[in-house]
This record gives structure tokens, C-alpha cells and sequence, in this order.
């Protein structure tokens, strides 16, 4: 049985792995995007302004559900209110937010990721996106909250991406594929004289049965 501090320190060991990713991934820039993930009623998250490469265990920073610190000293990242908004309101247990390009570029075109794919089943159905706020604004969480319903993950007007999961990895690979839907999309959509074909709801309907067999085989 492990003792809560050995938890927390491969908690925040998995979340800086995570952010780290995050760039060597090309979804962010610098310090650009944020994760977080919860512990009961902890929620470990990157600190603001610190380049993930020089965070170590002594910088473990936490906050409790209203945002009080209750882990170190270095400022809790910006974009708390929308982390925190996502645990009050739903069973994740990890966050992550970034700047993708692709994402962003989507997000500046149209309301609503079109299906370009049957991967839209995995965050739920077609994306929605939050109109635009203030970064760090609780008006921002609260547009946020309301283009995640029923969904995995969303697109930020002018902004990134937003998605959650039961884990880091699986809240970073939702990321991933619609960072990967959103090029696609941009890809299909700009040849002159074509349109992207799209799926129909019917059609994502059946994608989600599959992938939830998928999930249970694998
Ligand atoms: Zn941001």
C-alpha cells in the first residue's frame, strides 16, 4: 500500500512527463498549454511561467477545489478557473489545455469542429467551440463548461483545446486526435473547388458502439 506522499510524487512525476510531452509534441509552445490531474479532493497543476524541463519534485504545486494552495510556493498556472471548473463538474481526473495550432486555427473559422471523422465518436460527438473570453476568466470556464457537455473535449475560440480523461495519458491522447481531426479538416477543407464529406449522426453513432467494444476488448 503506498503512503500518500509516494501517490502524490509519481502523481506530479506523471503530470510534468505529461507537460513535457505536450511539447515535444508540437501541441504547445513554451510554457503555453497546462495540465492538471486529481488526487480526492487535490488537484496537482503546473505552475505558471516555469519551462516544464525545469520542473522537478521539490516544485509539486496543488491546489484544493476552490483554488487555495495547498502544495508550494510557485504560482499555480493561469488558466486554473477552467481546470477547476472541469473537476467540479465532471469525473475527471486529468486535465490538459494547449495552444495546438491546427486547433486554434479551427477554432478562429467555425463554431464547431465539422465530423470529418469517425474519432469525433471518442470525444463524444461533433466538437464545440467555447466563444471567446479572457484567458484565466471564470467567464472563460464557464463557456468552457457548456461547449463540454456531453463531450470529452473542446475547442477555445481564438485560444487552444481543452479535453479530459480518467487519466493524463488518456486526456493527452484526446488532445491528439483532435489536434489530428482539426488538420485534417483544414487539410480537406482548403482545396478550391471541394468540400469535406462529412458523417452523419447516425454514422457517429455507430463509430461510438464500436469504440466502446474496442474499449472493453482492449
Ligand atoms: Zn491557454
Amino acid at each position: 500500500m503506498k503512503d500518500r506522499a509516494d501517490r502524490l510524487a509519481e502523481a506530479w512525476g506523471d503530470l510534468v512527463a505529461t507537460a513535457r510531452r505536450t511539447v515535444t509534441d508540437g501541441l504547445v509552445v513554451g510554457t503555453s498549454g497546462n495540465v492538471s490531474c486529481r488526487i480526492k479532493d487535490l488537484v496537482l497543476v503546473t505552475p505558471s511561467g516555469v519551462p516544464y524541463d525545469r520542473l522537478g519534485p521539490a516544485d509539486t504545486t496543488a491546489v484544493d477545489l476552490e483554488g487555495r494552495q495547498i502544495i508550494g510556493t510557485l504560482r499555480p498556472t493561469s488558466e486554473l478557473p477552467m481546470h477547476l471548473a472541469v473537476y467540479r463538474s465532471t469525473t475527471a481526473t486529468a486535465v490538459v489545455h494547449t495552444h495546438a495550432p491546427c486547433a486554434t486555427a479551427v477554432s478562429t473559422l467555425v463554431p464547431e469542429l465539422p465530423p470529418v471523422h469517425y474519432m469525433t465518436a471518442a470525444l463524444g460527438g461533433p466538437v464545440r467551440v467555447a466563444p471567446y473570453a479572457l484567458y484565466g476568466s471564470d467567464e472563460l470556464a464557464a463557456h468552457m463548461l457548456a461547449a463540454l457537455r456531453d463531450r470529452t473535449g473542446c475547442l477555445l475560440q481564438n485560444h487552444g483545446t481543452l479535453t479530459y480523461g480518467d487519466s493524463l495519458g488518456q486526456a493527452l491522447d484526446r488532445t491528439a486526435q483532435l489536434e489530428w481531426m482539426c488538420r485534417v479538416w483544414l487539410t480537406a477543407s482548403s482545396v478550391p473547388g471541394h468540400a469535406p464529406s462529412l458523417l452523419s449522426a447516425e454514422q457517429l453513432d455507430a463509430a461510438a458502439d464500436r469504440l466502446r467494444d474496442y474499449g472493453r476488448q482492449g
